[in-house]
């Protein structure tokens, strides 16, 4: 039985007892443990800001993305093996973990090469020289340097890869050292990639460190001039947040939490369309992808009530056509869940949709699985819901983290549309797919402040955009209430969370040597 280890202070930790047991949640079989217990987490966080974040903050954002580089690309060439952990430990189908690896390693190589793109610096220029005064030699300018502490990343279970290389990406290229923590049930495949930088020995000592398994009093050790970057449910990123300690400390703390995100149909579209079929199939995309374990899962499907027939009809049909079972067998689209605690959880979610909603697919347990022949396995069936109302307060309320949404039938006009996205307390994205400029435009002014991203799909980008629930570096992650008011990614903009800007004022001779003018 593997026994995962915490790579603290240059070296690889066991924690003391017998450990958490993490899944095969196909078989339910153990796969390994691991345990934090007795872990000197004050230490480690002492050692990042000592060694990671000095050496980090002598180099050059060249060199640190020199670092991103080699270690994207030591991840990247163990992406088979890593694959094939994806879909032991997280239940992940082939495409499902591509998408978590793929996403981690990319992101990690969009911030190396905006380290190309910022040069031989070692913290930023925010403005230029300006004179102050009547006299033009008094002079003033802004910086952005590395913060002096260090930065923990706690992250969710449903992309073990992707969380922690893209908040790592970020915080490195900065300047600040990381301490990265994944979700205990899915730390296999961190593991496994913190085996791989370690290994490939890319990275200055210090610089990222490896929490395997439960927080323990990690976050007690964090001090003024730390930051915490968090991802996972809402009722973790409030209890993060309101840490008394954190607050008086004035630590920075972003939250990226839950998200109960909407696709609306204009209506505009009609059924034979291109946008219909776009709409359509990124929303059972979204359902399904990963078992609906996505922050960015489509959750709330706003459908024009004269058009609710015709995407019941054609959702039902794709959803019948995605096969559900063992997530290594080919042509298996849906795999199970992480493990029993988000069975349970779905399960009961789902009861309590169906109080409220009409079942229109699937609601029927583990349903038909492919290629499955135990009575073993976190698996629920994909599940659509049709409400009646498109003010439903539970559907608006309730994330079901798994492959199940909810048809909301609404007027048509832009206004409801905006006021209906709303509901949902604030979302990490909504999508508009409609080919009228005008009714597109309408619903994104109404409610573009309670989302991080909206998404426009239509006929003239069915065949080139990269969907609904895929998060770019080049755009910023996160949104608004409930989502938790974070804000991650975005190209330069999110080194912005690692620096602290300053502003400079003196001789002018003195700030263009140290600015370096
Ligand atoms: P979670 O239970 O809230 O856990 C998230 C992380 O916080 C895990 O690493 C967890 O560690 C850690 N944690 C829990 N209690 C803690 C404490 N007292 N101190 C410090 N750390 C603590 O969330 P999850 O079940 O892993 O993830 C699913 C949720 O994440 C869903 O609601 C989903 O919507 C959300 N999510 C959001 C985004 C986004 O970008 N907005 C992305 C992905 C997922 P342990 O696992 O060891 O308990």
């Amino acid at each position: 039985m593997e026994v995962l280890k915490s790579y603290l202070h240059g070296a690889w930790h066991a924690g003391a007892g017998n450990g958490v047991p993490l899944y095969n949640p196909t078989t339910e079989d153990v796969l390994a443990t691991t345990s934090t217990q007795g872990l000197d987490f004050g230490a480690a966080l002492q050692f990042a800001r000592r060694v990671g974040g000095s050496a980090l903050r002598t180099m050059s954002f060249t060199e640190r993305g020199a670092c991103l580089a080699a270690a994207s690309k030591a991840v990247h060439a163990h992406r088979e093996s890593l694959i094939e952990l994806a879909i032991a430990n997280g239940g992940n189908t082939r495409s499902d973990a591509k998408f978590d690896i793929d996403g981690g390693t990319g992101t990690m190589m969009f911030y190396a090469s905006l380290g190309r793109k910022l040069g031989e610096q070692t913290f930023l220029q925010d403005a230029p020289l300006q004179a102050l005064g009547r006299a033009p030699r008094f002079v003033g300018a802004q910086a952005s340097v590395p913060l002096r502490g260090v930065s923990v990343h706690l992250n969710a279970f449903n992309f073990p890869v992707w969380g922690l290389m893209e908040k790592a990406a970020v915080a490195l290229l900065a300047g600040v050292p990381v301490m990265t923590k994944p979700a205990t049930p899915t730390a296999l495949l961190s593991y496994r990639v913190m085996q791989i930088l370690v290994e490939a020995d890319v990275l200055p000592p210090g610089a990222l460190q490896f929490v395997a398994g439960e927080p323990g009093d990690i976050l007690d050790h964090v001090k003024p001039g730390d930051c915490v970057a968090f991802t996972g449910s809402s009722k973790t990123g409030r209890f993060v947040r309101s840490l008394e300690h954190l607050q008086n400390a004035s630590v920075r703390v972003n939250i990226e939490a839950d998200s109960l995100n909407a696709a609306v149909l204009g209506p505009d579209v009609a059924p034979d369309g291109a946008t219909f079929d776009m709409f359509c199939r990124e929303v059972v995309h979204e359902m399904t992808q990963k078992a609906g374990q996505k922050c960015t899962a489509i959750r709330r499907i706003f459908v024009p009530i004269e058009r609710v027939d015709d995407v019941v009809a054609e959702l039902r049909e794709l959803l019948a056509e995605t096969v559900v079972g063992n997530p290594a067998t080919r042509g298996v689209k849906v795999g199970p869940l992480t493990n029993a605690a988000q069975l349970s959880s779905v399960s009961a979610g789902i009861d309590r949709l169906r109080t409220h909603t009409e079942v229109v697919y699937g609601g029927d347990g583990r349903g038909e699985l492919r290629d499955i022949d135990h009575d073993r396995g976190f698996f629920v069936q994909p599940t659509l819901f049709l409400a009646d109302s498109p003010t439903h307060t539970g559907v608006h309320a309730d994330e079901v983290f798994g492959p199940v949404a909810t048809v909301l039938p609404y007027s048509g006009d832009p206004l409801d549309a905006a006021s209906h996205i709303a509901l949902g307390g604030g979302g990490l994205v909504a999508s508009i797919f409609s080919d009228d400029v005008q009714f597109c435009s309408t619903v994104f002014q109404e409610a573009a402040a309670c989302n991080g991203r909206m998404y426009l799909g239509s006929e003239r980008i069915a065949e080139h955009a990269t969907g609904h629930g895929v998060v770019l570096p080049q755009l910023q992650h996160g949104g608004p209430g409930r989502a938790g008011g974070g804000s991650e990614l975005g190209g330069p903009q999110g080194l912005e969370f690692y620096l602290q800007r300053v502003a400079l004022q003196g001789s002018k001779p003195m700030l263009e040597k140290i600015l370096g003018n």
